[in-house]
């Protein structure tokens, strides 16, 4: 043993401290009384939490008072193998005990690996390449800075496209440069002036993105499925009309994936079918399986290489940890045939959902699912379906949306079935 006295000193008191004490996963404090320090010591952006969760196993969770839920939400498109999963956790634990954190200044093989696999699933063209980031903001300004260097000279003083088309609805995120593509007023307005350029257009209309594009264009960024707009899929045709009017431009067409990518949709890409190489894809909620990761995936030689050394950068994007938790997440989606799990459980929860009375719509594909109510009481059916055991969310006050754990069985989607009247009948008692 070659440590110092002090160093063997330090060790031996931390051997003390049980991480359970640290971590507090010993259930003696209340919700309740957890929310109380919430409130003194967290910023308010988020609003009184809904509960205070210790743990989890698959797609259950529970909270500080011991109640069990099925998560239905999934840390909002996540949790991709839901909760605590061993193989994921022990893969994180494995490369965080070798290898933790190393900068851009190095490189690690679970980056690189990462890399190439995000490349193959994809189908990317040869030369495409990725940028790591850790979130979906992220990823999405490193795709807005790729579409400013869209026809520029190297200095960028020439030959800039200053516009950028978004469409209305949108939600790229909360930084300012992703704030600027979403579209939404109240999470705008407090923060303009915004990264300039950006144009919103109406939601799904081919005459009006055509109408829109022209040379001084430099990206069109679309949801395949707008996730926060209530789970609103492109109408048919949009992408394809899309990827005409941008080529014809001279345009990039970036694709958001960050909730739709990685089998959320019962395909890798949402996109993957739609007959289209787009010229980016950012990725990121579920790629990590739960860890924080994001990525922004050029295609091609020429795109990939508009941004050059020095012009972005990040220290923790693409570290080994991260990159190894999505190497675990991608291995055990394919090696589990979670895709195919995907498909059969959100088919059988969207044709339930539609045989449910107050129900006016089911939309979205795989297990991203959005559906309407005959009343404005989706907030009332969040707490009434916590009270009952289950994690939904509603984007709008008629929507709820769905997006659980990949791994969500048909059996566990069937209680949710089961308890849904009751839960909207509540909601309704409520009002
Ligand atoms: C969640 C989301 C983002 C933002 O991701 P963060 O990790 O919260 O920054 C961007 N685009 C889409 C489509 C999303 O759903």
């Amino acid at each position: 043993m070659s440590q110092t006295k002090t160093g063997s000193h330090a060790a031996a008191t931390l051997e003390k401290t049980p991480a359970g004490d640290l971590l507090d996963t010993t259930g003696h404090t209340s919700g309740a009384d957890w929310l109380a320090r919430y409130s003194t010591s967290l910023m308010g952006v988020f609003g009184t939490p809904q509960r205070v969760l210790v743990r989890g196993a698959g797609c259950l969770v529970w909270d500080a008072d011991g109640k069990e839920y099925l998560d239905l939400l999934g840390g909002i498109a996540v949790n991709a193998l839901g909760h605590a999963h061993p193989f994921v956790t022990s893969v994180i634990s494995s490369q965080l005990a070798t290898l933790g954190h190393v900068s851009n200044f190095f490189t690690s093989p679970t980056q690189i690996a990462l890399a190439e696999k995000l490349l193959a699933l994809t189908h990317a063209p040869a030369g495409s390449k990725v940028f790591f980031t850790n979130s979906g903001t992220e990823a999405n300004e490193a795709a807005f800075k790729l579409a400013r260097r869209n026809g520029a000279s190297p200095d960028g003083t020439t030959g800039k496209r200053t516009k950028i088309i978004a469409l209305e609805g949108a939600f790229h995120g909360r930084t300012m440069g992703a704030l600027a593509l979403t579209a939404k007023e109240a999470y705008r307005a407090p923060f303009e002036p915004l990264p300039g350029g950006v144009v919103h257009i109406p939601f799904g209309d081919v005459a009006a993105l055509e109408a829109a594009i022209d040379e001084t264009v430099a990206a069109v960024f679309l949801e395949p499925i707008q996730g926060e707009a209530g789970v609103r899929p492109l109408p048919p045709g949009y992408l394809k009309a899309a990827r005409e009017a941008t080529t014809k431009a001279g345009a990039l067409l970036i694709l958001d994936e960050v909730q739709t990518g990685i089998g959320r949709t019962g395909k890798w890409l949402a996109t993957e079918d739609a007959g289209i190489v787009p010229d980016a894809v950012t990725l990121a909620k579920g790629l990590g399986g739960g860890f924080p990761i994001g990525a922004l995936l050029t295609f091609g030689e020429q795109t990939s290489s508009l941004l050059t050394a020095g012009q972005h950068g990040t220290t923790f994007g693409g570290n080994p940890v991260a990159t190894a938790a999505a190497l675990a997440t991608l291995h055990a989606i394919e090696s589990q045939r979670v895709l195919e799990n995907v498909a059969a459980v959100g088919d059988y929860l969207r044709a339930g959902l539609a045989a449910v009375d107050g129900v006016t719509e089911v939309r979205g594909e795989g297990l991203l699912i959005g559906f309407d109510l005959d009343a404005a009481v989706a907030p009332a059916v969040v707490t009434a379906g916590l009270d009952a055991g289950f994690i939904v969310n509603s984007p709008g006050p008629h929507t709820i949306r769905l997006a659980p754990p990949l791994v969500l069985t048909k059996d566990q989607a069937g209680t949710f079935l089961a308890a849904l009247p009751a839960i909207l009948q509540t909601a309704k008692d409520a009002q």
